[in-house]
């Protein structure tokens, strides 16, 4: 028993004995008894009515009250002192959690031990499509149909991501991951991984891609070795016709390497550069080379370039960039056709273009040219030496140098490959004497 409470009992009892001893001069000890513990319920009624009316709104004062009264008001007071500033903090925590989670990269859920949506953050509402307001309380399974996500909701170890189409674009794919906390509460974190999926499927690609490109020239090479090595053709002719063709396979091997190579060496490469290269010059070399590469053609290969124009770059870049166009326009134009280079200034830009009226490409091709291995015509490319990789090396090259590919084709009337360089890759020169 607490002091205040021995104390209120002494009291009680003091009154208790001074009315029966005043009640005692009357004679009437019973009745002076009985009115004082009448008083003393009413008082004790008033000051519980009045606690009650309290406990009702909250909001209003504690009322004020003398002795014990006063000492449960007080520890009311200092609980409900303690309570606001729990409730403060806790909120202030809250408030917090949730700033933190609405920064997070991913998308969060937060599910009630029912599985209903209490709480989302607009990551996950992009994603998933759920609207907070209209789809607060839902269960998460009635948003979340595929089959896949309602047998890792029921299952009791989320140790592994699972991954489903968005619900609201099947095109991406997401990875989700739920977390128990609290009271069986879950949270469910969910990200955008479209893009590493379709890196992966790029890569998968590539590697059987490149297979596929090694097999038939070393299918070519075996086939002639094992024959050589049962017996040696008796006549020359046939001989000849055999160390021919796996030339050609080899060197169709060593280009597609030589290709890959300046892939790789351009993805995994930093971006240095710092040069200042002579267009002009490397395309009057790059000219020359095509002559030699279509003499058979008889084609009419024209240039224009301004000397007084330089680029700042790679210069082993951007000689794979225009040598992969140029000779791309030599391979694919017949005899007699004409190939146009140019080299020159447009507004504030440069422009490099080459212009062919060669078989031209069909508009459904053009928007996949610059794809590893993509051809639009296989025979033809396969046929002119082609490995698939020239455009996709000249897409490369072109953004390391800040620039822009853009090509214009019209089936049977030839095309047009331009590329644009941005004004800060520009060096302007009276007297050119860069590399
Ligand atoms: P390839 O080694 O097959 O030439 P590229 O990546 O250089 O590979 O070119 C991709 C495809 O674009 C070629 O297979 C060809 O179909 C088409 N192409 C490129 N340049 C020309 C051109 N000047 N004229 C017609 N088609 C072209």
């Amino acid at each position: 028993m607490s002091p205040q409470q021995k104390n209120e009992i002494i009291s009680l009892l003091s009154i208790i004995a001074i009315s029966a001893l005043l009640g005692a001069v009357f004679d009437l000890s019973f009745l002076f008894v009985a009115v004082t513990l009448f008083v003393y319920i009413l008082f004790m009624l008033r000051n519980i009515f009045r606690l009650h009316n309290w406990l009702l709104n909250r909001k209003k004062d504690l009322p004020d009250a003398q002795g014990y009264w006063g000492e449960i008001f007080n520890e009311l007071y200092l609980i409900e002192k303690k309570t606001l500033k729990q409730k403060k903090l806790l909120s202030g925590a809250l408030s917090r959690f949730k700033k933190a989670a609405q920064a997070l990269p991913d998308g969060v859920i937060i599910l009630s031990q029912y599985n209903e949506i209490e709480w989302v953050n607009p990551i996950a509402n992009n994603l998933l499509g759920i609207n907070t307001k209209k789809d607060k309380g839902q269960k998460i399974n009635n948003l979340i149909r595929h089959p896949d996500f309602q047998r890792y909701l029921i299952k009791s170890n989320f140790s592994k991501t699972m991954t489903i189409p968005s619900p609201a674009n099947i095109d991406n794919i997401l990875t989700l991951q739920i977390i128990p906390f609290g009271y069986k509460q879950k949270m469910i974190f969910c990200r955008d991984v479209t893009h590493v999926n379709k890196l992966e499927e790029m890569r998968t690609n590539f590697v059987s891609n490149v297979s596929h490109e090694m097999r038939s020239p070393l299918t070519v090479l075996t086939g002639y070795l094992e024959m050589f090595s049962n017996k040696l053709p008796d006549d020359e002719t046939s001989f000849k016709l055999g160390i021919d063709n796996m030339y050609q396979q080899a060197a169709r091997m060593q280009r597609l390497v030589t290709d890959l190579l300046a892939l790789s060496k351009m993805e995994t490469a930093p971006v240095e550069h710092t040069k200042t290269v002579n267009v002009a010059a490397l395309l009057i070399s790059l000219k020359e080379n095509a002559e030699v590469l279509g003499q058979d053609k008889h084609q009419t290969i024209l240039l224009e370039a301004d000397e007084s124009l330089n680029l700042r770059g790679n210069t082993d870049e951007l000689h794979s960039l225009f040598s992969n166009l140029i000779n791309n326009a030599v391979r694919y134009t017949p005899e007699n056709g004409e190939i146009s280079i140019s080299w020159k200034k447009l507004g504030k830009q440069a422009v490099f273009s080459v212009k062919d009226n060669g078989p031209g490409i069909a508009p459904q091709h053009i928007p996949h040219l610059t794809e590893r291995f993509y051809r639009a015509d296989i025979d033809r490319s396969r046929e002119s030496g082609g490995t698939g990789l020239g455009l996709a090396i000249v897409k490369y090259a072109i953004e390391r140098h800040d620039g822009q590919l853009d090509i214009l084709s019209k089936l049977d009337e030839g095309s047009s490959f331009s590329c644009y360089f941005p004004e800060q890759r520009l060096i302007l020169n009276s007297s050119n004497n860069a590399a």
